[in-house]
């Protein structure tokens, strides 16, 4: 059964809401009273033992770690594992200076989750243990949650309560198990995710479709000028950040609804979607954290394709690998950067021409299912038919200029 992830809105009495951070900020208190632990052990012994053994040796220690349910105690203790071994795959590469990973931010909410157990929800009402050796004597907190109303699920498999900077709120996500629509299609489809073209789509029959990145370019643009004069994290700022994210959302939401109808209508079953390197490497962002601020609306496109595909039945892979299928001819094959030409076009000295992200989604399709859509047996290439569409507020716009040449092949 496929699984999605649903964002949902907490509704709580302002006492509950305040047991929920308390017991948030427990586990930020873990989080750090085991990084603390550990970096006395390094200083003592030369030594850092993240086994589970020694970490549940050290979690007996730690008076907060009562403070909330013990299985998501077991999760917290993961996290730090997880960030050991991300610190140590970074000094290896000789990538971080510091001796260990940092504390996070007294003060700091730190995620609640829960897997399997200590939770249950019900229609919109969720009960959450939280253990049994709390100071206030609380064991169990009850709310309300609301959430996008078109997903009907079977059960809830996650349950986390997250803190969102952004909105400066607590809210929940659920990892959830739904029933996959009836999809007898046999289709296929691949998608190039990129900036200028937030999504190309080659389907079987050669059609390659795509949706226009450009308003989503020049809102992103606007807001990070907005933001550039106020004082970073300040309310202010993350106040622009939030309609910035909500307004790029909304534009997601269009095209990739658009999409999966398109997908439908063509009896697609399977979608296989690059991978987002080829956006990091497009341009140089500066540090990891700007790569990923970067990067967020390309990762929520793919989200949002895996969730609006499981509901109507189609599979969607994205582990196809991106590298080269940019620079690639994709009637030739051969591998040449200065084949991509300014505005976009793909251009090779074997006389193939295309709009640069048809000949990568091109590429992905060929990629994914090893045989190419426009390639004929007799070794010709077909010219990609090719539908450009634009995205407006209210809608996908239809293109405009029907049958303007946007590729030729030799
Ligand atoms: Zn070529």
């Amino acid at each position: 059964m496929p699984l999605i992830t649903l964002k949902a809105q907490i509704h709580a009495d302002p006492q509950i809401e305040a047991v929920l951070k308390d017991a948030m900020f427990c586990a930020t208190k873990v989080y750090n009273g085991l990084l603390w632990h550990l970096r006395k052990e390094y200083q003592e012994t030369g030594k850092v033992n993240i086994s589970r053994k020694n970490l549940n040796r050290i979690l007996k220690e730690l008076p907060r770690a009562k403070g909330y349910y013990s299985m998501s105690v077991q999760l917290t203790r993961d996290e730090v594992r997880e960030a050991y071994k991300s610190f140590f795959a970074l000094k290896k590469k000789g990538l971080v200076q510091h001796e260990a990973p940092g504390f996070r931010r007294k003060g700091q909410l730190s995620p609640l989750k829960y897997v399997q157990s200590g939770f249950k929800v019900e229609g919109d009402k969720v009960a959450l243990s939280l253990g049994t050796g709390r100071e206030d004597g609380i064991r169990e907190v009850t709310f309300r949650i609301s959430h996008r109303p078109d997903v009907k699920y079977e059960r809830v498999r996650e349950l986390s309560i997250i803190y969102d900077k952004v909105s400066g709120r607590i809210e929940a996500r659920l990892v959830v198990e739904v029933k996959a629509g009836e999809n007898n299609g046999t289709g296929r489809a691949a998608v190039d995710i990129g900036e200028t073209v937030l999504m190309a789509c080659a389907f079987d029959d050669g059609t390659v479709v795509l949706y226009s990145g450009r308003h989503i370019k020049a809102i992103r643009r606007y807001w990070q000028k907005v933001r550039s004069s106020l004082k970073q994290n300040s309310r202010r700022w993350k106040e622009m950040t939030h309609r910035e994210r909500r307004q790029v959302e909304h534009l997601l939401h269009i095209s990739t609804s658009h999409l999966i109808g398109e997908c439908m209508r063509r009896g697609v079953k399977e979608i296989a979607i690059g991978d987002l390197n080829g956006i990091r490497e497009s341009v140089d962002y500066g540090d990891r954290l700007n790569q990923r601020l970067h990067a967020w609306p390309y990762r929520k496109v793919i989200n949002m394709l895996r969730y609006k595909g499981a509901l109507v039945g189609i599979i969607v892979r994205d582990d196809i690998s991106e590298e080269r299928t940019s620079i690639t001819c994709h009637a030739c094959g051969r591998v040449m950067s200065s084949n991509r030409r300014h505005r976009g076009l793909y251009a090779c000295s074997c006389g193939w021409r295309a709009q640069a992200d048809v000949n990568g989604a091109l590429n992905i399709y060929e990629r994914a299912y090893k045989v190419s859509p426009v390639k004929g047996s007799s070794g010709r290439v077909a010219r990609p038919a090719v539908v450009s569409y634009h995205l407006g507020w209210h809608g996908v716009a239809e293109p405009k200029h029907e049958g303007k040449p946007l590729c030729a092949s030799a």
